[in-house]
This record gives C-alpha cells, sequence and structure tokens, in this order.
C-alpha cells in the first residue's frame, strides 16, 4: 500500500479527522462565517486544479439545465460590483475597478474553487519537515516586457518587480548538475524502458538555462528502442526540413501552412514506423492543445515538432524566467494582498513568496473587496431592463445551498463558455456564440521527491515521455527568491512536474479530442493517476537509485479539464464578449488567449465597459 501523502482529499471527500465537508463554522448564516483559521488550500495535496467538489453544480447547470437549487437566501448584501471567478482575470477586474472608482468601492469576488487564482494555482509539499513550493497551473510570466502599460502598470502597483528574476532564477542551474533534455521511452509502447540522452524535439527548449542534446541525431536515431527500419527513419526525420519538400521556393510557404505535417512525414519522408510516428505526435505537447496530427507542415515547424530544427522560442529581451516559485499564483497573491491588505504580511510580491495567507481574512464585511471561495455562481439577471437596471442579482451555490447577494454592476471573469447558462436574457446571438468557446484539457502533476539522485544521475533537466501520459517530467525551474531556497543538492527534497496534454483519438477533429481527453481525464481516480506516475516513474529511473514507495513524498495532480483557450469559430469570441447590460464579460477565453497578461487586459477592458 503506498505512503504518499494525499491526506487531506481522497477523491474528493475530506478525510482529515475532525474536519467538515466544508471548512465553515457551523452557523445558520454559515456563508458569511470565517473561515476557519487552518483553511490552508495550498498544502492540500491529492486531486486538485479543478479538484471535486468545484464543478459539479456548474456541470448541473450546463448539462442537465439544474434550476432548481432549493430556497434561495438573500444576504442582504450589495455591492458595486461583483466579479464571477477568482484567476487572475477576475482578480485584475477587482483591482482596476478600485483603481478607478475608489478603495472604498465595494467588490465581492465568487469562485467555485477552494482556493484564489484560478489556473495560477500554488502547491506545496511537505518533504521531510521542508515545505518546498510550486505551481499546479498558470507557470510564467510569458514575455513580460511586450506587456501592455496597463499590465505593466499593474504589476508594479503590486509589488512584482520584473528585474528581479534575472538573479532569482539560477540560469547556471542545469550546468553545475549537467542536466538536459532526453527522452524515455516506455517498455509498454516501445518494448523497452530506455532513456536516451536526446529530446528529439523543441520543446524542452523553453527551459532557460537547460543543457542541449549530448548526441548526435545518428546516434540519437542508434539509441531508440525501435526496429532498424524506425531507426532509419527516424534518422530520415530527423535529417529532414524543408528542403526535401519538392515545391517551388516561391510555392513553399503556403504550402506548408496548407499541408499537413503528417503527410510530410508519410509522403515525403516515407515513415510508417508506429513508434516514429508516435514520437512525432507528442512532440509538440501542448504548444498546439492537440497532437501533431491535426498541425500543418508551418504549425509543426513553428513549434519544433520532431524533425524541425530548434528554434528560439522567446526573443532575447524575454527569456522565460519570470517565475514565482509557485508561479503566477504569485502574482494572484500579489493581487490579493493589494486588494486586501491584512491578508498576508509583506510589501511586495517577492515577500511574499513565504507568506502565509490568511483565508479566514478574505471574506471578512469589514474588507472593501471579499473574496468567497466554494461559490459556484448559477445565475446572474438584471433586476429591471438591461439597459436600464442599476441592480443584478447574482445567485450562487455554496456547500449546497443556494444564495443570493446584488451589485450594481457584474464581471463575468469565469469560462466564457458557462456564462449563456447562468445570464439571464442574453441576446440569441451572443448566447450561441459564447456556447461556441472552448477550452483544451491539460494537466499538471506535481510530485514531491525526498530526493532528485535518480534525476541527476540520468542527466534529466526534462524528460521527453511519449509513450506515458504524462508526456513530460522536468525539474521544477530553479528559483530562489523571497526566503525561498530552490532545492540545492540531489540529496534535497524538491518537487517535479509532470505535465499531461491529453489527446483524444487520432486524427479526430481538436473539439472532438478535447472532449474525449477531458472525459477521460475526470474520470479517473486518484488512484488510478498514483499507479500511472509510479509506473512512469519507476520504469525511467534506475532500480537502485529509485523507489516510488519510499521516495515519493506527496502527489498533487492538478487537472484543468478547461485549461487553454481555444476560441471559437468565425467572429465568435467578439461578439460572444459583449457587454450586456451592467454585465461585462473578462477571462483569458474572451480574447482567445491562454496568457496571464491577456488575462488582466480583459479584466481591464470588462470594467471599463461596465463605465
Ligand atoms: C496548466 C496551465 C498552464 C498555464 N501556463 C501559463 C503560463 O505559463 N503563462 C501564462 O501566461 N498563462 C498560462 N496559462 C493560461 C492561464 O489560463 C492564464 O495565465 C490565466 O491564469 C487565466 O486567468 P483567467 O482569470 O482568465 O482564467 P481562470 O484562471 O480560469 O479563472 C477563472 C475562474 O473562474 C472560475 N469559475 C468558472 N465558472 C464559475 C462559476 N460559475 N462561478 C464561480 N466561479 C467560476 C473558474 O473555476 C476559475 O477559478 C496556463 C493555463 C493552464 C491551464
Amino acid at each position: 500500500m503506498s505512503k504518499i501523502a494525499r491526506r487531506d482529499f481522497i477523491n474528493g471527500t475530506l478525510v482529515a479527522a475532525g474536519a467538515s465537508m466544508f471548512p465553515f463554522k457551523s452557523s445558520s448564516q454559515a456563508v458569511i462565517a470565517a473561515l476557519e483559521p487552518s483553511y490552508y488550500p495550498p498544502a492540500l495535496t491529492g486531486l486538485r486544479g479543478s479538484h471535486p467538489g468545484s464543478n459539479e453544480h456548474a456541470h448541473n447547470r450546463a448539462w442537465t439545465r439544474q434550476t432548481d437549487w432549493g430556497s434561495t437566501t438573500d444576504l442582504k448584501e450589495e455591492y458595486d460590483l461583483v466579479v464571477v471567478g477568482g484567476g487572475i482575470s477576475g482578480l485584475s477586474a477587482a483591482y482596476f475597478y478600485q483603481q478607478q472608482h475608489g478603495r472604498d468601492k465595494k467588490v465581492l469576488i465568487l469562485d467555485n474553487h477552494d482556493d484564489f487564482g484560478g489556473h495560477a494555482k500554488r502547491n506545496e509539499h511537505t518533504i521531510n519537515g521542508f515545505t518546498r513550493i510550486s505551481y499546479g497551473g498558470s507557470q510564467s510570466l510569458v514575455q513580460p516586457n511586450h506587456a501592455h502599460e496597463i499590465v505593466r502598470k499593474l504589476l508594479e502597483d503590486i509589488g512584482v518587480n520584473l528585474d528581479r528574476f534575472k538573479t532569482a532564477y539560477d540560469t547556471d542551474f542545469f550546468k553545475r548538475h549537467n542536466l538536459g533534455a532526453v527522452t524515455y521511452f516506455n517498455k509498454k509502447v516501445f518494448g523497452e524502458d530506455k532513456v536516451v540522452q536526446h529530446p528529439y524535439c523543441n520543446y524542452p527548449n523553453y527551459v532557460e538555462g537547460l543543457q542541449g542534446a549530448k548526441l548526435s541525431s545518428e546516434e540519437a536515431a542508434q539509441q531508440a528502442p525501435l526496429s532498424d527500419s524506425g531507426k532509419e527513419q527516424l534518422l530520415r526525420v530527423l535529417n529532414g526540413g524543408l528542403h526535401k519538400l519538392k515545391v517551388p521556393k516561391e510555392e513553399l510557404l503556403n504550402y506548408t501552412r496548407t499541408h499537413l505535417y503528417f503527410d510530410y512525414l508519410k509522403d515525403t519522408l516515407g515513415v510508417n514506423d508506429p513508434g516514429v510516428l508516435r514520437m512525432a505526435r507528442h512532440s509538440g505537447l501542448d504548444w498546439g492543445s492537440t497532437g501533431t496530427e491535426l498541425m500543418s507542415i508551418a504549425a509543426a515547424r513553428s513549434c519544433g515538432a520532431l524533425g524541425f530544427a530548434p528554434v528560439a522560442v522567446y526573443d532575447e529581451d524575454n527569456p522565460y524566467i519570470h517565475h514565482f516559485p509557485d508561479g503566477n499564483a504569485g502574482v494572484a497573491r500579489a493581487l490579493v494582498k493589494w486588494l486586501i491588505p491584512g491578508v498576508a504580511r509583506g510589501n511586495s510580491a517577492e515577500e511574499l513568496v513565504l507568506a502565509k495567507f490568511n483565508y479566514a481574512g478574505l471574506d471578512k464585511s469589514s474588507n472593501t473587496a471579499r473574496i468567497r471561495l466554494n461559490s459556484t455562481v448559477v445565475k446572474v439577471e438584471h433586476i429591471d431592463e438591461p439597459r436600464n437596471s442599476s441592480d443584478v442579482s447574482i445567485n450562487y451555490i455554496n456547500d449546497n445551498k443556494s444564495y443570493q447577494v446584488h451589485a450594481k454592476g457584474v464581471v463575468m471573469a469565469c469560462y466564457n463558455m458557462i456564462i449563456p447558462h447562468i445570464v439571464s436574457g442574453l441576446p440569441e446571438e451572443q448566447s450561441a456564440a459564447l456556447k461556441l468557446q472552448d477550452k483544451s484539457p491539460l494537466q499538471y502533476t506535481t510530485v514531491g521527491l525526498r530526493n532528485w539522485r535518480a534525476m541527476k544521475a540520468l542527466g534529466i533537466g526534462v524528460a521527453m515521455s511519449p509513450g506515458n501520459m504524462h508526456q513530460t517530467v522536468l525539474m521544477d525551474f530553479p528559483v530562489s527568491m523571497g526566503g525561498y531556497e530552490y532545492t540545492k543538492t540531489s540529496d534535497d527534497p524538491c518537487v517535479i512536474q509532470m505535465i499531461s496534454c491529453p489527446y483524444g483519438k487520432f486524427g479526430e477533429p481538436r473539439r472532438e479530442q478535447f472532449r474525449e481527453a477531458r472525459y477521460r481525464m475526470l474520470g479517473l481516480q486518484f488512484n488510478d493517476y498514483e499507479q500511472e506516475i509510479r509506473s512512469h516513474l519507476s520504469g525511467m529511473f534506475p532500480r537502485g537509485l529509485f523507489d516510488f514507495d519510499r521516495d515519493v513524498a506527496s502527489i498533487s495532480v492538478n487537472r484543468w479539464a478547461h485549461g487553454y483557450s481555444d476560441g471559437g469559430p468565425g467572429d465568435s469570441t467578439r461578439i460572444g464578449r459583449q457587454p450586456f447590460g451592467r454585465i461585462t464579460i473578462a477571462n483569458c477565453d474572451s480574447a482567445a488567449s491562454s496568457d496571464a497578461k491577456t488575462a488582466m487586459m480583459m479584466g481591464h477592458r470588462a470594467v471599463n465597459e461596465l463605465g
């Protein structure tokens, strides 16, 4: 029996002794009672991300059209603004609103999760008495030096110093420990467990400082556990490129945009080996949100899929170093601190890295900004005709009970496709457009290791794993700041990341694949994931150096059934995000983008539209 710490949730059931399912003090006014002082979701392990208990009400609303939530308690709370969704976009909307209208304006943020931040999720693992911090979703600020002035000002106001990452991120870490990009082939799919010192693709290149491949293409092809013909084909792909296409130069660009990467592999390079095709399919991981079989040659080339020369992922002014130890949760926490100054100690985002947030202080009636967690909004409605209404009612479910609050305006910063199921009276065209928006599933699993000797012995900074659920395993980013020290030696505890971009049936349209993969993901239990992680790590690491039960201290499986925004067809994203009376629409989805900077900009736009 495993000794893995998932002490808090097992498939959605809070099992800590003496704890109730919901961490509110028992009271007839449960929802306005404070959270327990011990309430601290970042330290929970097990199934995280969109954790069990967070999405059932929204799914009931969308899937079964549920409208009867029992009797509703009107809390007689009136706000200037209610924000639905406490991710970076919703938190930013609250910030912009108070910036523009005054910090005395009353704002309530409602979120269905047990933590704030949405995709920007902090994971803490306690290993051998040490707290290791990691990220369960939104990872880094991408190219922040290209950010709009509005975003830069927000970051400055909440105490994010972008220059600080130049020294906080230890660029030499991978060199010092000789860690690079490798590929793990598993026995089940490739016939033997084998690690080859080559990534066969560009994906790991986004990790700043990571060492390059240690083998030539010839050696890498030779060492891959494939048949002789498979090895030959792999080498042909590695030596391939656009020069292999018999297309006139002036037509090449158009050709690569209109022809499939997999047709190029099969027809131009003569690949039919299932192992090579599998490596190719998984070589873009989440960069296109689907397997590369749906990509054009141009798209596969731009993400450096199998056989394309490495390309720079980010420009020189924007190295991929803008990463708090908890990823963009560091930004979310800084926003929350700005909104509710008493919630934690610290004068800058850096000083908040180790701060223990007082969740019991998030929803105090004395705050001008309040955050109410575990609260799924199921109905938002203008009390009068939308154009003239100055009163919007917001119904939400908390601990299976229905509550109502009122606001002068509402920003919907939640997943956009749920909005037509929640907002009453939306124009037909807008409602239809919102229903067309989509998101791809994604999973970030964080694993607390008591030591990382096995990673070091194999020189693994990033291990592409085309045969596994988690297509890559990587060291966490080497960032030390605010008193937090990244792991120094391989004898120390650390957190490794395992990333899974689940695909659907090969060749199916992307949305079909998203749907299939999403259902499959939500259908799995923690034990299924633990089993998969056990077999992945045990197959990859040398037996003498790694013992799963001995070396793995804790696992957090952050499942994002609705992960990257994928937008909708044609003009539907723009049509969908139009203001509707006193209700406006934010979230990354409203720009069909998956970027924290855009999430902020969408919060800004939505607040401006409210006037
Ligand atoms: C695994 C992963 C990694 C990523 N990595 C990066 C990265 O490195 N850099 C980057 O810039 N971006 C990254 N992103 C993109 C990420 O989406 C954005 O950075 C940003 O965090 C999105 O913020 P948001 O507020 O728009 O949406 P979200 O974070 O999704 O927040 C929306 C919130 O609304 C809640 N909600 C939904 N419905 C309801 C309801 N009915 N009632 C109440 N609340 C509701 C949701 O549950 C969620 O908490 C990543 C995304 C994922 C999934």
